[in-house]
């Protein structure tokens, strides 16, 4: 069983620790500040072994460079990080398997907001790490793939099971609520998130991990083709209402 360590970072990221306690693995799930991933692992006492990364973006694979220099640990993402420095010491793409100590993880092409995003998969654990894929309520920007791209990225992550944990890197939630409600104000489910999320950044705490089976029932980007009719999008392809939601979240001033 993982050991998953979650603590915020820089302004709005999350660092993730995940810990095989029978190897004494430790992966760290990108590395958005070097110091503070460093600083947590101490406490818990845990030695990072291995790096993750996502994708290449700085507060994603910024802080590469020191966790290595700092712990010697291997970097394993996608080829795109050698954008940031150094190119991973091990390049992962769609459906490679690879290890922390005897647990599997799956990596999942997720590409849309970069180019080579991808995500991490435990099956055996029901659990997702989905970087700037999917956010709770919402979804990465399109920065380098188009909405079609960006699409079918979600479909794979829809596709895991209704149970999984999906941890995102950013506490975007409450803005991405703000935005929902305008485009599913009939959605009792998205209502009555909103105001639990309201409540839990109130008391500073956060809305992240999230199961998978709330974002299907709340998150606009995934109901997408369910919100057709009331985006004039009848008959649309479902990439097309997900474009629409996209495009209007980038010009929504919340
Ligand atoms: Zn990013
Ligand atoms: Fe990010």
């Amino acid at each position: 069983m993982l050991q998953i360590h979650q603590f915020p970072c820089l302004s709005d990221n999350y660092g993730f620790l995940v810990h095989d306690p029978a190897s004494g693995a430790t992966a760290t799930i990108d590395t958005p500040d070097a110091d503070e991933i460093l600083r947590q692992a101490a406490v818990k006492g845990w030695r990072i072994t291995d790096v993750w990364n996502t994708h290449w973006h700085p507060d994603h694979a910024g802080g590469n460079a020191a966790i290595k220099a700092a712990t010697g640990a291997l970097v394993t993402g996608p080829a795109e990080v050698e954008r940031i420095g150094a190119a991973p010491d091990r390049v992962v793409a769609e459906n490679d398997v690879i290890k922390l100590g005897a647990a599997e993880a799956r990596v999942l092409d997720v590409g849309g907001h970069t180019l080579g995003h991808i995500a991490y998969v435990f099956d055996s654990e029901d659990v997702a790490f989905v970087g700037d894929a999917l956010f709770a309520l919402g979804c990465g920007r399109l920065f380098e793939g188009t909405p079609q791209q960006m699409w079918t990225s979600l479909q794979k992550i829809a596709a895991l099971p209704d149970e999984a944990t999906l941890y995102c890197a950013h506490e975007y939630t409450q803005s991405n609520a703000r935005f929902a409600v305008t485009v599913d104000s009939g959605n009792a489910a998205l209502a009555a998130r909103a105001a639990e999320i309201d409540q839990l950044r109130a008391a500073g705490k956060p809305t992240v991990p999230m199961t998978l089976r709330i974002e299907k029932a709340t998150n606009p980007f995934l109901r997408a083709p369910a919100l057709k009719p009331s985006l004039g999008l009848e008959g649309a392809a479902d990439w097309e209402a997900f474009a629409e939601v996209r495009r209007r979240k980038d010009a929504f001033k919340g």
